[in-house]
């Protein structure tokens, strides 16, 4: 068996739940509040349905296509989308995950708003934010925030859950922190000025899921260091 193999992803499940939970408390909060989102972009149905059966029950995907022969393979599963939505897979994607963590710009977010009010119940998103401005990147900048919030709170065909971040590359993960402290003050102070309750914090991946934890994360998005390093290039 290799070493990424069917042995040790329970064990890696407990690990991270355990340092979750550390972190959590150290901060002052309830582990309970933090859901492990399992990143599994390239990782094949067989690992998942064992990680599964280790008591993993979120997956999140990055794309729709390759989501979507694991989803109908693993009843039971619940299934995020953490990747960049194409507008003309919003429709599958809406129907496929319970939450969206990446809406990433107005058209996106008219496209979701539209289909919500279609099937008469609104698609829960959370809205990227951009946090260190980085041209690469998808999602809102800083700046704009205040007026994107209001123009997305009056959508309702979207329910707004709360935000996500991937912060710049750091180095180290104390680097990180300032970039989840901002996201977090932004929906504490940002989303009752826009009538929106942001309760959900995206933020946190395999090198920093702790410290977004202390920094207020509800969900980390945690692929490397639960399933081991991806063998295709993304
Ligand atoms: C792949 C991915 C992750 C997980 O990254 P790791 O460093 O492998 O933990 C988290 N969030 C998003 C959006 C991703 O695409």
């Amino acid at each position: 068996m290799n070493p990424e193999g069917l042995g040790g992803i329970a064990e890696r499940i407990a690990e991270i739940r355990d340092r979750i939970a550390r972190a959590a408390l150290r901060a002052g909060r309830s582990p309970a509040a933090v859901t492990l989102v399992g990143a599994s972009k390239t990782k094949p149905a067989a690992v998942l349905r064992e990680a599964l059966a280790a008591g993993l029950h979120v997956f999140g995907e990055n794309r729709v296509q390759e989501a979507e022969p694991k989803i109908a393979a693993l009843p039971g599963a619940r299934w995020h989308f953490i990747g960049r939505l194409q507008r003309n897979k919003a429709r599958r994607a809406a129907e496929l995950f319970e939450l969206i963590h990446s809406l990433d710009s107005l058209r996106l977010a008219e496209t979701l708003d539209l289909l919500g009010r279609e099937r008469g119940r609104p698609v829960p998103v959370l809205v990227e934010v951009n946090v260190a401005g980085e041209a690469s990147k998808g999602g809102f900048a800083p700046a704009e925030f205040p007026a994107v919030l209001r123009r997305l709170a009056a959508l309702s065909g979207l329910q707004v859950r709360g935000l996500m971040t991937i912060p710049p590359p750091v180095g180290d993960p104390e680097g990180a922190r300032p970039y989840f402290q901002t996201v977090a003050r932004f929906a504490r102070e940002q989303g009752p000025e826009a009538g929106l309750d942001l309760a959900e914090l995206s933020m946190g991946m395999s090198d920093d899921f702790e410290v977004a934890v202390e920094e207020g994360a509800t969900l980390v998005r945690v692929g490397t260091a639960l399933f081991g390093s991806r063998a295709f290039p993304e």
